[in-house]
């Protein structure tokens, strides 16, 4: 079986093609500056990466480039498009009306669109994406996997705002999470390579990447996440500054007499590591920076590592138990000085790193960077949303 995997953020399509029967694979490649009048495609099959100009006015004509290549007589991998057997499509926003994957029909394309305000970024795009995939392959299943969905399990306590009650029933605010695919992917590998079952598993998995977030999982469900209406709560980010006194929004309203957008932007694209370093949003780029002195990138390092030690802390205390702290992402699954600090700052719980494994545990590897005899555990499982995707599409598609 060959499963479409696609992302569409509000400019690019991000795809990979999957062959299900070893989860291989097959071609992997973005569509970016989609809308704008010089669009590239990069492409990578057959171990070869090639890059070209397109002309891509909208998603259908990115999303139809996309399926050029993948039949192409030199890059493409497929004698006929028809070979794909099912599309999984990433979905921020399911509000609180879907939290599984499932098959696209013209009801989930509604919720879709209902949770536009929810996911203003993320949902028009995805729905885009949807459409143009249905038109380009009218008779293939198109399956739904949201970002919000893994934290369907959050009990009210957990979800709820401390807030007049008609937000909720009125406005529907509250924690929905995100990220929840990484979390779901790695909370399943965790207990697997901990020969856990995957309802019996207790972790805290930690996602850094540009975006970072974290969940406390019991018995294999969500039952506390730090991300929350939006993805804008919780661990300090690349730019986003994760948990603020909201009071702050009044006083820079007031004092600094920034607008409503541009406190958004502030918050959202000009906090977090750029926001106080800055040099960067990148953490290569803050991490080079501290080692050559600068002071403001050493300070963001610190906050950074210092709301990680304090979410932890916090979700080790609403766990029943914990077998791991789970790290994953860009950051998570590479950086062995940020992974040293986390394992330095979790002392107080048991926490003893173990240096060589650390070192050791380089891009694509799964593994302990504790001692064996670490009162807590710290893994580091790289996450493949992508391929969560794909087995949860080829799992309604076959309808098993
Ligand atoms: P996204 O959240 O966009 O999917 P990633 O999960 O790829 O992003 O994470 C991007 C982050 O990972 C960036 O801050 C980048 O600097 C960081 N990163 C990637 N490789 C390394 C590395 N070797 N050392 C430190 N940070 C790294």
């Amino acid at each position: 079986m060959k499963v479409f995997v696609v992302n569409c953020g509000s400019s690019s399509i991000k795809y990979q093609l999957f062959d299900m029967t070893d989860e291989s694979v097959l071609a992997k490649g973005v569509v970016e500056r989609v809308g704008s009048a010089d669009a590239l495609l990069e492409h990578t099959a057959k171990g070869m990466t090639t890059k070209q100009q397109v002309v891509a006015p909208d998603h259908s004509a990115g999303m139809k480039l996309i399926f050029d290549v993948l039949v192409d007589a030199q890059l493409g991998v497929l004698k006929s498009i028809s070979e794909i057997d099912g599309i999984g499509h990433r979905v921020l926003h399911g509000g609180e009306k879907i939290n599984q994957p499932c098959l696209i029909d013209d009801n989930v394309r509604d919720v879709i669109r209902e949770n536009f305000l929810l996911g203003p970024l993320h949902n028009p795009a995805n729905l885009m994406g949807i459409d143009a995939a249905i038109a380009a392959m009218p008779n293939v299943p198109n399956v739904a996997v949201f970002d919000t969905g893994f934290f369907a399990t959050l009990p009210p306590h957990a979800f709820r705002y401390a807030v007049p009650s008609a937000w909720y029933t009125k406005y529907h605010v509250r924690r929905y999470g995100f990220h929840g695919t990484s979390h779901r992917y790695v909370t399943r590998k965790a207990a697997e390579l901990l020969g856990k079952h995957a309802g019996e598993v207790n972790l805290i998995t930690v996602h850094l990447g540009n975006g970072c977030s974290m969940t406390a999982v019991a018995n294999g469900k969500a039952v506390d996440h730090s991300m929350g209406l939006t993805p804008l709560e919780g661990l300090m980010m690349g730019t986003r500054s994760g948990d603020i006194d909201p009071a702050v929004l009044f006083h820079m309203h007031s004092v600094g007499k920034l607008t409503l957008a541009q406190l958004d932007a502030a918050l959202n694209k000009q906090s977090g590591l750029l926001g106080v370093s800055g040099v960067s949003n990148d953490m290569r780029d803050c991490l080079a920076a501290a080692d050559g002195g600068n002071e403001n990138a050493a300070l963001a390092l610190r906050m950074y590592i210092y709301r990680i030690a304090k979410y932890v802390g916090s979700y080790y205390t609403i766990l029943p138990s914990c077998d791991a702290v789970v790290l994953t992402g860009g950051v998570g699954e590479n950086s062995v000085a940020v992974r040293s600090w986390i394992l330095q700052s979790l002392a107080r719980l048991g926490v003893k790193g173990d240096e060589k494994r650390n070192g050791q545990t380089v891009r694509g590897k799964a593994g302990p960077v504790t001692t064996d005899d670490s009162t807590l555990p710290v893994w580091v499982v790289p996450t493949n949303e992508e391929l969560m995707i794909a087995r949860d599409t080829m799992v309604l598609v076959k309808g098993e």
